[in-house]
């Protein structure tokens, strides 16, 4: 063998060694940098507060876990969601949604789509090579990630893509109440995975994916973002995009979109549609916020809003904090239209899953009931599945 020979395989397996190096360092520092956690005292729930959260079907409508790579049915120490923490927190249903792409420097306000943090984080954490330069693949790879781990919980996870796979887990749930399953729902963050291919929907659709979120922080093909640079609302293209979801009985997601897009979507939409994280501009005033009279508009047509967990959509994000986000959605829009839309693993920091009865002991502090409070943590989420869910 001559020299060059031996320093370039010397090279290589080095290259190799460094690869999967990086493939088991990076991930913890990966997360642990990128989805913080702050520290905060146990919260503390009273046991007539817990006894009233236990009897709940509790649905939350955004969590980025399938972008971090740990398994999701052990229990983490990193960010707020895994198996464990969904029992511990009594989730019923827990919608998974898929990030594919974020700009550098990601703001509130403006961000172009000329960057991408995620191409890095693709493959420091291992990532097949076909997810490397392809934003559908980067959506059916997370996709296929939360089929195995509905695959591999024993029955734990059970997938929810129709009205007859949500009654079967809510019968498996009243069947088994030591154990019962957590439905799991999957979704985009932001509709780019379709490549301007509108054919791409039914890849998605095959999938498991029952929710399109049409943007995110960046303009896209669909239209402008809430934090883009135009502000435009639906192109051609999005357009179709509504029509063809709407065939496909697809829940449009408008988390993220801006307001003309919002307005053009509920132009044309025939059916309601879904804030899966958001906070309410009366209640807290801030660029990630929708106005009132918008939100007033999504639930005048059937629409749900979900309630963030975090700072920049409600203000402060203690458990009272949430509750009080809640209650104002409540009397802006009505109790029928209020569901938790946490953003666990994406902009979560102060509590995880299994705190959420710390907000149910909140809600009850601020005197609401237990019908209301059973429609927000739920009831509102799977009354809206069972209507816009495909049937089988
Ligand atoms: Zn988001």
């Amino acid at each position: 063998m001559t020299t060059t020979r031996k320093i370039l395989l010397g090279l290589g397996a080095l290259i190799v060694v460094a690869y999967a190096g990086l493939r088991l360092v990076a991930p913890p520092l990966v997360e642990g940098s990128m989805n913080r956690q702050v520290p905060h005292r146990p919260y503390t729930v009273p046991t007539d507060a817990q006894a009233v959260h236990n009897t709940l079907t509790v649905m939350d409508w955004h969590a980025d876990t399938l972008l971090w790579q740990r398994d999701m049915l052990d229990r983490s120490d990193r960010g707020q969601v895994d198996l464990p923490r969904l029992q511990a927190g009594n989730f019923a249903l827990q919608m998974f949604t898929t990030v594919t792409k974020t700009p550098r420097g990601q703001n509130y306000t403006a961000n172009d789509a000329s960057s991408d943090n995620i191409t890095l984080l693709a493959v420091a954490q291992g990532w097949p090579m076909r997810t490397w330069g392809s934003l559908l693949e980067r959506a059916l790879y997370q996709g296929q990630r939360l089929d195995d781990y509905v695959a591999n919980s024993g029955g734990a996870l059970m997938w929810v893509r129709s009205r007859s796979e949500l009654q079967a887990l809510l019968a498996a749930r009243a069947g088994a109440p030591d154990t019962k399953p957590i439905g799991a729902l999957l979704g985009t963050e932001g509709a780019h995975p379709l490549e301007g291919n509108i054919e791409n929907i039914d890849r998605l659709y095959d999938a498991g994916f029952r929710m399109v979120g049409l943007l995110h922080f960046f303009d896209n093909e669909i239209g402008g973002s809430l934090h883009g640079t135009s502000k435009a609302g639906l192109t051609d293209f999005g357009r179709a995009v509504v029509r063809r979801l709407n065939e496909k009985e697809m829940i449009i997601d408008l988390s993220h979109a801006s307001e003309q897009v919002a307005w053009d979507v509920l132009a044309i939409t025939n059916r309601p549609v879904v804030m899966s994280h958001t906070g309410l501009k009366g209640h807290c005033d801030t660029p990630r916020n929708f106005p009132d009279d918008l939100m007033k508009a999504i639930a005048a047509r059937g629409g749900l809003i979900g309630i963030g967990f975090w700072k920049a959509a409600i203000c402060d994000d203690t458990p009272d904090a949430i509750a009080e986000a809640l209650l104002y959605g409540v009397s802006l829009v009505g109790a029928d239209h209020i569901a938790l839309g946490s953003d666990w693993d994406g902009a979560v920091q102060a509590l995880t899953a299994e705190d959420v009865p710390a907000i149910t002991a909140a809600l009850l502090e601020k005197g609401a009931d237990a019908q209301l409070i059973s429609k927000i943590m739920g009831e509102n989420s799977v009354r809206f599945l069972n209507k816009w869910l495909p049937k089988n």
